[in-house]
């Protein structure tokens, strides 16, 4: 007969700092099939490792492994898994099941590696046969040590491997379950299959047919207690009916010859996605708060970048708009002026003055005009109430207000028709209503007195911004007609302010005033250059300028600071359970995952966490903005830019992290993974 497990001089060497330690020392070994052999020893004998090494989870350092008389030295990863998963079962001391999943699931677990088609009837009946077809829905880690090592003794067998190992299978159970996990192995070495038992304990060992003691990784003694042709009598077997149907278990894969090239035959990666994302999607359900906590994270990033840059941006169209009711779009219009030879200004003329009706065909002629308003200033001695405040009064239109973004804090502007019958109404700025008034009194409907004229106060301006060298708050506005008129006695405006409606086309609006004006007033050629004169508030629009740099660069910042942060977070979480994760691989590839297997059902995993986390992100990121701009009257825009950007960031991040430990893992060999901390 041929041996179905052959090892010639193999040893198993850790290198422990500068010391070798073999685990394993030159071991030749035959494994006949249908046998039942306990491996014997002292703890840290090298029990385990000569079962792993048989059981192909770990790889000897040193010599030759025939499986039926094949060498699988250059056997890959992949080879090793397929192989593995059709020819044998392992029973770890510590179950190693997966938490979280019933136990029906855990047992037909390696028959999605393997594709036996027969595994949900043979799942049934080696539930049965273990007498936990009631416990088949129960989590695994709701059921007793006895209990979970028979649902592990089942998995290792649910593809109806020839080989079937079994590290220290009692260890862990009391002296009942040892009988019945001990009665149940002589069982399956009846039905034909070759058993390998690691066990510490005399009595348990005694009761296989050969017996092999191991000291200091060495064979110690090898001795044969009975033929491998004996049948186990199990007539004491309570259920023993049941477990003569162990016999039918069934698997869709032929007996193959080992040999080189017959594991190349992998199924396509099409026809195993709906299976893969089933498996996920367990495994995502099972562990709820990690799934959570993974969503959370990526959820808390997005969410971030999301509110943020919609506040940054709202903030920054703010102060832009500020800005721009300061007079970015401002264009102010004077009379020309030359200098004459002696250095000193002389006006250009009578073709150079401005009059209140300039600014109504200026409106009507130049399109890109929002609004116009004539302006004339002069110094202005109010009283009221015996108090004097020397101040300046400036006639202007009523739409100068609006114009200039001007707000009233009490009061009305006075109209077209008040203009026209140059009314005698005055708006005080914040600065005169101070110095006249007291804080309680109600300045509205009060006479006060314009350079000894009776005005009636109409209304008062809120705070203005900005200004130069004069407090801009410091002023009355009057109508006009009633400053040209009344107050002053003048035919001409001193200025013309315009607002443009867009910024970008100030430049052009600029030159096409200056033309219509000259052609309208018939300003000889001569005269052209000098008799308008037209300035833009360019202090203003640098300062617009600058501030819309450094907003942008602060919208950058907090960017790229959410990113970052968001990016730990969802690194750190994906991170926290790679210890779990690397077991969970570990198992997987112990029962039969190739490497393409485990990735694979990680990226998945990934891809579904990822993704859930970044669209409920970009939604109460959205949330949270509207709320913000509803409840709490806040300014903000929302950058499709940034959505996107936080989007993709953290979901790539998601994706990277999530599939890491599996990388990682997938690497190892089984049991390194099985083992790490
Ligand atoms: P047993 O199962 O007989 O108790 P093991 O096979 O687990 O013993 O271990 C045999 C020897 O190999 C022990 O001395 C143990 O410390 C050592 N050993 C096992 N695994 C490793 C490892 N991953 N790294 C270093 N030494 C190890
Ligand atoms: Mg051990």
């Amino acid at each position: 007969m041929k041996p179905i497990i052959s090892v010639k001089n193999i040893s198993k060497i850790y290198q422990m700092g500068p010391q070798q330690l073999r685990a394993i020392d030159d071991v030749s070994l035959d494994i006949m099939p249908r046998d039942f052999i306990a491996v014997m020893g002292p703890s840290g004998s090298g029990k385990s490792t000569l079962a792993h090494i048989l059981a192909l989870l770990d790889t000897a350092s040193e010599g030759e492994y025939f499986f039926n008389e094949t060498p699988i030295g250059h056997f890959s990863e992949d080879e090793l898994a397929i192989l593995r998963r059709k020819q044998i079962g392992f029973i770890f001391q510590q179950f190693n099941l997966l938490p979280r999943m019933t136990a029906f699931d855990n047992i037909i677990l390696p028959a999605f590696y393997s594709k036996n088609k027969y595994a949900t009837d043979n799942a049934h009946i080696l539930l049965d046969s273990v007498g936990l077809s009631d416990r088949k829905l129960h989590m695994t880690n709701e059921l007793s040590g006895g209990q979970q090592q028979r649902v592990a003794i089942s998995r290792a067998l649910v593809n109806a491997p020839r080989v079937l190992f079994a590290d220290e299978p009692t260890g862990n159970l009391d002296s009942k379950s040892e009988s019945e996990i001990i009665q149940l192995l002589q069982f399956l070495n009846n039905q034909g299959i070759t058993i390998i038992m690691v066990t510490h304990e005399n009595h348990i060992g005694h009761l296989a047919k050969r017996l092999i003691k191991l000291k200091d990784g060495k064979i110690d003694s090898d001795e044969r207690l009975r033929s491998i042709g004996e049948r186990y009598n199990l007539d004491q077997i309570q259920a023993s009916e049941d477990q003569v149907q162990i016999k039918a278990l069934k698997s869709s894969f032929k007996d193959e010859v080992v040999s080189e090239g017959s594991f190349s035959s992998f199924t396509t990666p099409i026809f195993d996605f709906f299976e893969h994302l089933v498996q996920s999607f367990k495994i995502l359900v099972s562990h709820k708060m990690r799934t959570f906590l993974s969503i959370l994270g990526i959820l808390i990033g997005v969410a971030a970048v999301v509110s943020m840059m919609a506040i940054g941006k709202g903030a920054q169209d703010e102060i832009q708009e500020q800005l721009a009711r300061l007079g970015t779009n401002l264009l102010i219009l004077r009379p020309g002026f030359r200098v004459g030879a002696d250095g000193v200004r002389q006006q250009v003329g009578a073709a150079g003055r401005l009059l209140p009706q300039d600014g109504d065909f200026l409106k009507r002629a130049v399109p890109s005009i929002k609004r116009i308003s004539p302006v004339t200033r002069g110094s202005a001695q109010i009283s009221y109430d015996g108090l004097n405040w020397p101040s300046s009064a400036e006639g202007v239109w009523p739409e100068y207000f609006e114009m200039r973004g001007f707000d009233l804090a009490d009061g009305r502007i006075f109209t077209q028709e008040e203009n026209a019958n140059r009314a005698l109404v005055a708006i005080i700025g914040k600065t005169v209503r101070e110095s006249l008034f007291s804080d309680n009194a109600d300045p509205i409907g009060q006479i006060i007195k314009i350079n000894r004229i009776n005005f009636q106060v109409i209304g008062v301006l809120g705070p203005i911004g900005g200004g130069g060298w004069r407090d801009p708050n410091d002023s009355v506005f009057i109508p006009l007609n009633t400053a040209m008129r009344r107050l002053f006695g003048e035919d001409y405006v001193d200025r013309f302010e315009i607002e443009i409606s867009d910024y970008s086309l100030m430049d052009f609006a600029e030159h096409e005033i200056i033309e219509t004006l000259s052609d309208q007033k018939r300003v000889p050629e001569s005269l052209r250059q000098d008799a308008f004169r037209v300035t833009n508030l360019a202090e203003i629009q640098f300062a617009a300028e600058q501030s819309n740099r450094t907003m942008s660069f602060l919208l950058a910042a907090i960017a790229s600071i959410s990113l970052i942060v968001g990016g730990i977070g969802i690194m750190n979480i994906m991170l926290v359970s790679v210890t779990e994760r690397t077991r969970e691989v570990g198992l997987r590839k112990a029962i039969g995952a190739r490497r393409f297997d485990i990735l694979f059902q990680f990226l998945i995993e990934s891809v579904l966490v990822s993704l859930t986390g970044g669209i409920l992100g970009v939604l109460f990121g959205l949330m949270t903005v509207f709320g913000l701009s509803f409840f709490g009257d806040w300014t903000t825009s929302i950058s499709y830019i940034s959505i996107v950007l936080a989007f993709t960031f953290s979901v790539f991040v998601g994706i990277v992290f999530g599939i890491y430990p599996a990388m990682k893992a997938s690497k190892l060999k089984p049991i390194e993974a099985l083992r790490f901390e």
